[in-house]
């Protein structure tokens, strides 16, 4: 007897289904994906019970005739590829054409679809229940299609076990209809859930080019997810072709954005969209969206990517909040991994990261460098949620001439000095807002008078500021025309020793670097031996000097100079714990500097004493020099800013 038999159609789909249909999330994944790929201006989505009672998905697209309409619930039947060879090349989101007649195959079913470029006013109907055609009728409807699924895996129970409960699913399917909206703001979407309206997102216009598309995102986003300080992104780059061997020397190069956009041998990487300026951050990586050739992936060197492109201006644990766009060869990325996962492959991941890492490091040197031009379009409408943004982001308060104060608060004349104001005694008060000579403003310091509403937001240390005095040994209080800013100085100490050990390293200079009178052993357990060891080099080229004296045993004979330990057993302890804390991120060559740079600099703040009167004076002209001077490497602010209008709500002086 023959024991090999082919399997029915509708067992073929069912099995076929258990990989596309994991969930409802993924059922509404790939209806609207087609509609995507039919070029659907509008898509509206309905759910009831978390999807699973009902889908309904609808959109204005292309739309099938009779014949095709039969055939997209077929296996393998699709419009979208041909032939192997396309599969290198896939620009639309379906291709396996298993979607329609899986789906169908583990629920009941009805597809109404009309062809759009037919002058028929018919649309077509077909009712599947659990793989079987039960009617096929002519029907009425719009142009485009509407596919209803109702009661999911109906037909196998065991997988209808295994959903989740209804909010969980409801919110599976939020989540993917965020990442669609978002990659496709031209098309508006609608989200209905139990018969309540969730989303109605209107089409966002927008041009080609990137700049427009850029806009086009933020518009798209602050619909969704309301507003909240983002810098643009927009960076290209040539890449070798895939095939070439990547350089190890190359690797963590910095790349240069002017370099020639050339095709031959070469194939252009982009990199565009928005991300938080710093200080915005999520304590999960939720609000951190990526997309690949316009599909949400998941990639853990992208992940990296974006914390090391973030130069330590986030604080640990937190994640940057961006929207990015790659754009690639689709040769240059796999993607065909898995059906319905995420995950992809690049085959340069080496420089892919790299880029994306350079990319959003520009974008934030871009903010603190050219601030006019970046923020000229960030919608600077403070709200409770953009509190904590504020406290660590140059606050870029508009100073309307209604919200004037009724009182004038002490006026800073507009030629007011920046810098080097020098203590002003505590008793002295009054005294304070008289102020001293007045030397010429910085150059590149971009002033308002208050009298004239800013028309620009004006990052906060390109304000002139007057030192008033200090508090609490540590926060130093200063004004502006603005209002009242408050600075940490070990945080902005702290920024500043970084950046100049960064700097150092970046430029292969030695680090400063000084002999202890007298030379410390320090035991360590095996374990933190290890990897200390492993350490060694980077701490040596930063100024600290640790040597293998033993198995365990590790000789502390130099420190940066900045670095006053009075106990250096504990300072080596610690230092191994927190870059232990660290974790992976010591293990990638970059980001490790960056770690033990940032470690290091912290007991150089911790050891100090509170800082003395010249030092104070030089310390906000130091901050003004970093490139990243609003965080401490930590991620921490380094000024807070409470302007005027905070002040008189404060005080009851306005709503
Ligand atoms: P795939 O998307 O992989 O091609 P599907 O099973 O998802 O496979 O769809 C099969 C075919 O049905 C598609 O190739 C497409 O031609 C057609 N189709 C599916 N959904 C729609 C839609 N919403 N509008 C127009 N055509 C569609
Ligand atoms: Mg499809």
């Amino acid at each position: 007897m023959n024991r090999i038999r082919l399997l029915s159609e509708q067992v073929a789909n069912q099995i076929a289904a258990g990989e596309v249909v994991e969930r409802p999330a993924s059922v509404v994944k790939e209806l609207v994906e087609n509609s995507l790929d039919a070029e659907a201006k509008k898509i509206t989505v309905e759910i009831g019970a978390g999807g699973r009672s009902l889908i309904r998905i609808t959109d204005d697209g292309i739309g099938m005739n009779r014949d095709d309409a039969l055939l997209s619930l077929e296996r393998h039947a699709t419009s979208k590829i041909q032939k192997a060879e396309d599969l290198a090349s896939i620009a639309t989101m379906g291709f396996r054409g298993e979607a329609l007649p899986s789906i169908a195959s583990v629920s009941r079913f009805i597809l109404t679809t009309r062809e759009r470029d037919n002058d028929s006013p018919e649309a077509t109907q077909i009712v599947i229940n659990g793989g079987t055609i039960a009617e096929v009728k002519a029907a009425g409807s719009a142009a485009g299609t509407s596919i209803e699924v109702r009661q999911l895996f109906f037909n196998l129970p065991a997988r209808r076990k295994f959903l989740r409960t209804e909010e969980t699913e409801a919110a599976h399917i939020q989540h993917y209809l965020t990442l669609a909206a978002l990659a496709f703001p031209e098309v508006a979407f609608t989200f209905v859930k139990d018969g309540r309206n969730i989303w109605q997102l209107p089409t966002v216009k927008s041009e080609r080019a990137i700049s427009s598309r850029i806009e086009a995102l933020r518009e798209r986003l602050r619909a969704m997810l309301g507003g909240e300080k983002l810098l643009p992104v927009n960076f290209s780059v040539a890449l070798d072709t895939p095939d070439a061997i990547p350089d190890e020397a190359d690797i963590f190069e910095t790349a240069s954005t002017e370099k020639p956009a050339t095709t031959d041998g070469k194939s252009q990487l982009r990199i565009w969209g928005l991300i938080g300026s710093p200080g915005v951050s999520r304590a999960t990586r939720e609000s951190q969206f990526v997309f690949v050739n316009r599909r949400p992936v998941e990639n853990r060197g992208i992940n990296y990517a974006l914390i090391e492109g973030y130069h330590n201006s986030l604080m640990k644990g937190r994640y940057p909040v961006c929207c990015l766009f790659l754009e690639m060869d689709p040769a240059a990325v796999d993607v065909n991994i898995h059906p319905s996962k995420r995950e992809v492959k690049f085959h340069r991941e080496f420089d892919i990261r790299k880029y994306t890492a350079q990319a959003v490091r520009d974008a934030l040197l871009a903010f603190h460098t050219e601030p006019q031009a970046t923020l000229a379009k960030t919608p600077s409408t403070p709200s409770a949620i953009q509190l904590a943004a504020e406290l660590a982001t140059p606050a870029l308060p508009q100073f309307p001439e209604k919200l004037k104060p009724v009182a004038e608060p002490p006026k800073v004349p507009a030629q007011q000095t920046p810098l080097k104001m020098g203590f002003a005694p505590p008793a002295s008060a009054p005294a304070l807002v008289s102020n001293p000579a007045p030397p010429p403003p910085r150059p590149s310091a971009t002033f308002h008078p208050p009298s004239s509403p800013a028309t620009g937001a004006v990052p906060l240390l390109d304000v002139p500021m007057r030192m008033v005095g200090v508090i609490g040994k540590l926060y130093v209080v200063l004004e502006s025309d603005r209002g009242l800013v408050l600075l940490d100085q070990h945080a902005a100490h702290e920024r500043i020793l970084f950046e100049q050990m960064m700097t150092r390293i970046e430029s292969n200079a030695a680090a400063p670097s000084q002999k202890l009178l007298l030379p410390e052993t320090v035991e360590l357990p095996p374990r933190d031996a290890q990897f200390l060891r492993e350490q060694l080099a980077v701490l040596t080229r930063l100024g600290v000097g640790l040597n293998e004296f033993g198995e365990r045993t590790f000789l502390l004979d130099a420190l940066p100079p900045f670095v006053k330990v009075p106990d250096a057993r504990r300072f080596v302890f610690d230092l191994v714990d927190e870059l232990r804390a660290a974790g992976r991120e010591v293990n990638l060559a970059r980001l490790g500097e960056h770690t033990v740079a940032k470690t290091v600099c912290r007991h150089a703040v911790k050891a100090n004493d509170p800082l003395g009167g010249p030092e104070l004076e030089n310390l906000v002209e130091d901050l003004r020099r970093c490139a990243m001077p609003y965080t401490c490497p930590h991620g921490r602010p380094t000024l807070i800013e409470m302007n005027y209008r905070e002040l008189e709500k404060k005080f009851g002086r306005i709503q």
